[in-house]
Formats: C-alpha cells, sequence, structure tokens
C-alpha cells in the first residue's frame, strides 16, 4: 500500500476557512535559542516569542547553550558551580 501522500496534516486553504475558528489558529512558536515550532493556539498573532523551549532548556537537553536573557540559567548555574565547590571542599 502506498499511503505516502497521506502522512502529515493535509494543507490546504479549504482548512482555513476565515469565521470558523476565529480565535483557534496555527501560529508559529520563536524561541530565543532560534528553534521555531508550529502549535495551535488562541494566541493572537501568528508568531508567539519565548525564551526558552523544550529544544534548549537544560532540563531537557542536559546541554548549556542557549541564550537565556532573562538570567534565569546563569543563576542556577551559579549555585550549581557552588553546590559542587562545595561538594569538592568536603573531600
Ligand atoms: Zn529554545
Amino acid at each position: 500500500m502506498n499511503q505516502t501522500a497521506q502522512t502529515g496534516p493535509v494543507k490546504g486553504s479549504f482548512l482555513m476557512k476565515e469565521g470558523i475558528h476565529p480565535d483557534y489558529h496555527e501560529l508559529t512558536v520563536a524561541c530565543a535559542c532560534g528553534h521555531t515550532f508550529k502549535t495551535r493556539s488562541t494566541f493572537k498573532g501568528n508568531i508567539m516569542r519565548v525564551e526558552i523551549c523544550s529544544s534548549c532548556h537544560p532540563f531537557f537537553t542536559g546541554k548549556q547553550k542557549l541564550i537565556d536573557s532573562a538570567g534565569r540559567v546563569e543563576r542556577f548555574q551559579r549555585k550549581y558551580e557552588k553546590f559542587e565547590k562545595d561538594k569538592a571542599a568536603k573531600k
């Protein structure tokens, strides 16, 4: 069976008729790290900007590569470094 034509969401303007779903639409979420993804939301506008997402948050990635404009991760890193130093000092 060839189902390749059936994968993914159906694209077409017939699904985007105005007035049917005025407050719930597809939009692009743009993270500060550069990652973007599409979602559906009642958020006004076509782009929602976020500071952190599941692609760059160290909790999800285990990496520390992100741009953190709010300084939250920096504070966390300082705290963690102190924790590591305290742990080392007790040896
Ligand atoms: Zn991100």
